[in-house]
């Protein structure tokens, strides 16, 4: 810029200009191209105020809950795209050459992460190499979380108490981004984790209406397990804790097995999932004279519509519990 700027004391011909801005600009494009994964990674480590000039820092998410919590951290000062809307699949999902595009015109990324994304974990590897690339559940403790080692359950926002948790993974990034505004991010987590607190306490209260043996979830695919030991609800599944897997007729008669000898009057569907095993669930049961209704649709891995309550992690959770207790109370 300074280069331009000083031309101005010294008109040249504007066509003339013309010409030097086209090469000034072509050389950045190749410079930016050329640049080593080093040179990359130290340009991310620029704090925003050095190169940006206070504008809201570019953050791509993965998942709505994961930009949820982003947006309530990070307030205005982030400008926060999402790559998964509502209904969408994260265990399924591939990016588009649109995704691509936006992940690299962004100053951070932040993504659920313990496999959730399964098939974006290595273009998440190499980004990384270059620009700050988070798992929001990367610092939780791991004997909080549900599996082994080597394949924990990734459904941990089920859990409110525990996804309040991955609100400090979003604090600490941010302000090391951006530490002039570290203050402000720091109030807002606090606000913000007053409110899951208090979240948590209703979904206790709420599902404590139904009483304990009633108290049974029934699912296409497992993400409900952090939920079911949250809220000491016990907890089945066709799927396991990925889509990818398909559900066999073993799994399917097991859990109409258990449907009929525990009297369960509703299953659930989701809406990322599709309901084709839910479905031949409750023909199994009718099969052998039990009646089984469908309860409603949680909402596992996608939040609801943009500019919706469900449309936010808040009223997410909160509509699922209200289905549940309507459907088993
Ligand atoms: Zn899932």
């Amino acid at each position: 810029m300074s280069g331009l700027r000083s031309q101005t004391h010294y008109p040249l011909p504007v066509s003339r200009r013309l010409a030097l801005f086209v090469i000034a600009i072509a050389g950045l494009i190749i410079s930016g191209c050329s640049q080593s994964a080093d040179e990359q990674a130290r340009a991310a480590s620029v704090p925003l105020d050095k190169f940006a000039g206070g504008r809201p820092i570019r953050v791509v998410c993965t998942t709505g809950m994961v930009a949820d919590l982003v947006r309530n951290v990070g307030g205005d000062r982030v400008h926060v795209e999402q790559l998964m809307g509502e209904g969408v699949d994260p265990h399924l999902y591939k990016s588009s050459p649109g995704d691509l595009s936006r992940l690299d015109a962004a100053d951070v990324i932040f993504y659920s992460g313990l496999h959730l994304e399964g098939k974006m974990a290595e273009l998440f590897e190499r980004i990384a190499a270059r620009k700050r690339t988070i798992a929001v559940t990367a610092n939780l403790a791991h004997d909080r979380l549900i599996g082994d080692e080597n394949s924990h359950d990734p459904h941990v926002w089920m859990d409110v108490a525990l996804w309040s948790e991955t609100t400090q993974t979003v604090l600490e990034t941010l302000s090391e981004f951006d530490p002039t505004h570290a203050a402000e991010y720091q109030s807002r987590q606090s606000e913000y984790r007053e409110q899951l607190a208090a979240l948590d306490q209703e979904c206790r209260a709420k599902l404590a209406a139904i009483p304990a043996e009633r108290r049974v979830l029934v699912t296409a695919h497992d993400a409900f397990s952090y939920f079911g030991r949250a809220y000491q609800t016990e907890v089945r599944a066709i799927q396991g804790i990925s889509t990818e897997s398909e559900a066999g007729v073993r799994e399917i008669n097991d859990l109409v097995s258990f449907l009929v000898e525990r009297k369960i009057k509703a299953v659930f569907v989701e809406t990322s999932v599709s309901d084709r095993n839910i479905q031949a669930l409750i023909e199994g049961c009718q099969s052998r004279g039990h009646r089984v209704t469908i309860g409603g649709a949680l909402y596992s891995d996608a939040m609801g519509a943009a500019g919706t309550p469900e449309g936010t992690y808040i009223g997410m959770i909160r509509k699922n519990v209200a289905t549940i207790v309507d459907a088993l109370k």
